[in-house]
């Protein structure tokens, strides 16, 4: 499948679409996923055109892999979250539904609590104020 320019993820991007954003440099741009698996699930996904990790120059997973790191750290603090699950898919069979690279940062509470991916939307408010908390844990770093 043709990497399609309007998906969402790229109109995010382009500022064409909203999110609550947490980050964002030159490669990268990091905002709270609207139906999270669990409170202050993120999503880390570089600027770049790339459908998934098959087809997106090594460069820029490098860069975004960077980044998770750090959002991960900062996202376990934030929510004293007991672990963190990174997870990624490739294609529609496995489980993929927006067709822009991106990894999910995922934080744990309790063993086998997390919700169903991509079910319920989040309350705006709420991911307004997890932005904020994960932001403030990055600058802390
Ligand atoms: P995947 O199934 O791995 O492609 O995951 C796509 C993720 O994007 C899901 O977890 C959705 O909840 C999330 N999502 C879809 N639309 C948006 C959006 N406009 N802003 C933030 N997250 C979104």
């Amino acid at each position: 499948m043709a990497y399609d320019p309007n998906n969402i993820f790229a109109r995010i991007v382009r500022g064409e679409l909203p999110c609550h954003r947490v980050y964002e440099d030159a490669d990268t741009l990091v905002f709270m996923d609207l139906m999270p698996q669990s409170p202050g699930h993120t999503l880390v996904i570089p600027k770049i055109a790339g459908e998934n990790l098959l087809d997106t120059p090594p460069d820029s997973i490098a860069a975004a892999m960077c980044v998770t790191q750090r959002v991960a750290r900062a996202v376990k603090k934030a929510f004293d979250a007991k672990g963190i699950v990174i997870t990624q898919f490739n294609g529609a069979a496995a489980g993929q539904t927006v067709f822009h690279l991106h990894f999910h940062v995922i934080p744990v509470y309790t063993l086998g609590g997390l919700g169903l991916h991509a079910r319920s939307m989040a309350d705006a408010a709420v991911l307004a104020e997890q932005a904020e908390k994960v932001r403030q844990a990055l600058t802390a770093e």
